[in-house]
């Protein structure tokens, strides 16, 4: 067993603080902090600071430490809840789940590596060739992801710039048999626009090394985009995607550059593409004829109310337009291609459950945290909205379970303040009265409804509303932006007007991926644009979903906290700590695990691991049932006073007794 570490290396669980005050919450986090302590417990939750150097803490040896034990057997770990979340599906047949938040550059998608890394390795022990391959995808899946989904942005030079979760199947032996990601939200503004200091996907600097005909796109590459593109390649190979499968999503990769290189000039009539060699680069690389990329470019094809379809040519403007929602279609179709490619490799096929036993998921959601900016966009506000629901999720499993189980039990609970989110999410996504609903509503009557005419109809609806503040009443202030300066010209542009010049594009197109990407590319346009679902409606509806998956899970949860703004390993910078403590409501957290119990254990299990550590107890004991035996146990270690009896199972308030009965334990 490793050993536990030595009081100055500060309390390994939060639970322990004397008192729970942020100060000392604080105090303790920094000290490990700068102890090299990266992860420090709150029960059963982890903690985890970015260390923003090469911790030697990941190896094979640690992965023996952790394996099938306890989690107060060792220093807090990723590992260890890995393993509480592997060892409650195999031995209990659960579901369960983990979940990893924090903001940008806190360490979330490294976690959800290190967690992937874990059960790969501490699985199949008799090597099967079969489950082999399958924890090779879904590793590999990883590689090809961040290629696509991720990009240097001025806070993490990898950032994740969608959501992602992924679930991992499990057969009765508790071995990975599969999996399935489901993928949220790409930012696909990016693809047209980045900010000062920021890049674009890193597939675009990946195809640029070795894609020669886009030479007139000059993008910097550097060697590790060489050295990153040559493991991508391999990834996709190892995953399973065929030859013509990668050229392919290497051409759209071009096609998309070309589009950003496009221009358009009006000779006071018609609208014209600036150089047909591009156009025509365009047409060889999608397998289209040069006029139907001419034709989707420059004009764009409506239903009139009468259900005729016209077209009609576009302003400079307009072309300019919607060549950037065409670009950014594009890369968000291909991003959405490749995780549904993966899916449909990795699945879990011909699993029987009479044959081969329940078949248990591992799930772990790796997601963007909330982000602040001063200038708020869509994309900002729906991955806000994402993180309240996901908050509101985290205070209800910890604190109704709790509740529920100490009422289950019998033991008196005393009542924890906190604050409930619950409204917050209201005024987002309430049927008729919420902020998705208006925007609906204006999204719908594309054409009459304005900004300011949408904007005041939001000012009207929700007025009365307490955590919404008309952008009349505080211009200034900052904190409530999103709800003030909705783009929402943005939003309804790309949505609804748009989806008539992919589809003219998409229905003509020879290249088989883009084939595949477009779907709905035999429906007619008036069938097509009648009423689409809006980009907010569609978040919305897949975060609900994800919700309802990961609630009935038993979960484990990963708090990622970013230690400075300088990605420096020394620094911890004390402000910008507490910020997320707050908000992560982590000292509520505290208080939770503090009223109440920090570890409970059905009576005879708990028997079976203690039982050689009291006379009257060992080897059986001649008690009239298990509780009673475990009575004897508590008292003969002088815990009484930190535990409580419930009906099944024994409660006890703080580790440090368990600590005790370990250390014995191991001393026999
Ligand atoms: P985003 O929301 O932007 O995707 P994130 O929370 O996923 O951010 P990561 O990409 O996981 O953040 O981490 C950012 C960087 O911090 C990593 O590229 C790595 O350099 C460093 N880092 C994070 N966790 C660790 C760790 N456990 N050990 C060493 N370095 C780490
Ligand atoms: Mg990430």
């Amino acid at each position: 067993m490793a050993e536990l570490e030595g009081l100055e290396f500060g309390k390994s669980d939060f639970v322990l603080l004397d008192e729970v005050t942020m100060e000392q919450f604080m105090e303790n986090l920094k000290l490990r902090f700068e102890k090299g302590r990266i992860y420090t417990y709150i029960g059963e939750v982890v903690v985890s600071v970015n260390p923003y150097r090469q911790m030697d803490i990941y190896g094979k040896d640690n992965i023996e430490a952790y394996r099938g034990r306890e989690l107060y057997e060792n220093p807090p770990h990723l590992y260890a809840v890995s393993d509480a979340a592997y060892k409650a599906m195999k031995r209990r047949a659960k579901d369960t789940c983990i979940v990893i938040s924090g903001e940008s550059g806190a360490g979330k998608t490294e976690a959800s590596k290190y967690i992937m890394q874990y059960i790969a390795a501490i699985t199949n022990p008799s090597q099967r060739a079969e489950v082999e391959s399958v924890k090779n995808v879904l590793l590999k899946s990883n590689c090809v992801l961040e290629a696509f989904g991720n990009a240097k942005t001025n806070r993490n030079d990898n950032s994740s710039r969608f959501g992602k979760y992924m679930d991992i199947n499990f057969n009765f032996n508790g071995d990975p048999t599969g999996g399935h990601i489901n993928n949220y939200l790409l930012e696909k503004s990016r693809v047209v626009h980045q900010q000062g200091g920021e890049r674009n996907f890193h597939s675009f600097y990946q195809v640029n090394c070795s894609l020669h005909f886009c030479c007139k796109t000059v993008i910097a590459t550097s060697n590790n985009d060489r050295s990153s593109h040559k493991a991508v390649l391999s990834a996709l190979e190892v995953i399973g995607f065929s030859k013509e499968e990668i050229t392919s999503v290497y051409q759209i990769l071009a096609t998309i550059l070309l589009l950003g290189n496009m221009q358009f000039e009006s000779d006071g009539e018609s609208v014209n593409i600036v150089g047909q060699e591009v156009v025509n680069h365009i047409s060889e690389l999608t397998a289209t004829d040069p006029e139907s990329v001419n034709k989707s470019l420059l004009y764009r094809t409506v239903a009139t109310g009468g259900g005729e379809v016209i077209e009609k040519g576009h302003t400079e403007q307009d072309a300019c337009f919607g060549r950037d929602a065409f670009a950014k279609a594009l890369y968000e179709r291909l991003f959405g291609w490749i995780v549904s490619r993966i899916n449909s490799i990795i699945e879990v096929k011909d699993y029987d459950p009479v044959l081969h036993g329940k078949n248990t998921v591992i799930g772990v959601l790796d997601i963007y945290g909330f982000e602040i900016f001063d200038n708020n966009s869509f994309e900002q506000f729906c991955i806000n909205y994402c993180n309240e629901k996901l908050q509101q999720l985290f205070i209800e499993l910890i604190l109704r379970q709790e509740q529920d189980e100490y009422q289950r039990e019998g033991i008196t609970w005393q009542h924890i303040e906190y604050f409930n989110n619950q409204i917050i999410v209201d005024l987002v996504e309430q049927a008729h009265k919420g902020i998705i609903s208006i925007l609906d509503e204006a999204c719908l009557t594309v054409g009459k409804v304005t900004d300011t005419v949408c904007l005041d109809s939001m000012d009207t609806k929700l007025a009365q509303h307490p955590h919404y503040t008309s952008r009349k009443l505080s211009p200034t202030d900052k904190s409530m932006d999103f709800q003030k300066h909705f783009r929402i010209r943005h939003y309804a542009g790309d949505v609804t007007k748009n989806n008539d010049r992919l589809l003219c594009l998409s229905s003509r197109v020879a290249n088989p991926v883009l084939k595949e990407m477009w779907p709905d590319g035999h429906l007619s346009i008036t069938e097509v644009t009648k009423r689409p679902l809006t980009a907010a409606t569609l978040f919305k509806n897949s975060i609900v979903a994800l919700v309802d998956k990961l609630a009935c899970k038993e979960p484990y949860y990963v708090r990622c906290i970013k230690p400075n703004e300088m990605k420096s390993p020394v620094l911890f910078d004390d402000a910008r700590c507490q910020h997320q403590v707050a908000y992560l409501g982590l000292l509520e957290n505290v208080r939770v695990r503090r009223a109440g119990f920090a570890y409970r254990q059905l009576y005879a299990r708990f028997l079976q691991r203690y039982k050689m550590t009291c006379e009257y107890t060992w080897p059986n004991h001649l008690m009239a049932s298990d509780r009673e035996a475990v009575e004897a146990i508590v008292i003969q270690h002088g815990f009484q006073d930190d535990v409580a009896y419930g009906q099944t199972k024994l409660f006890v308030r703080t580790p440090r007794s368990l600590f005790t009965l370990e250390q014995e334990r191991n001393h026999l």
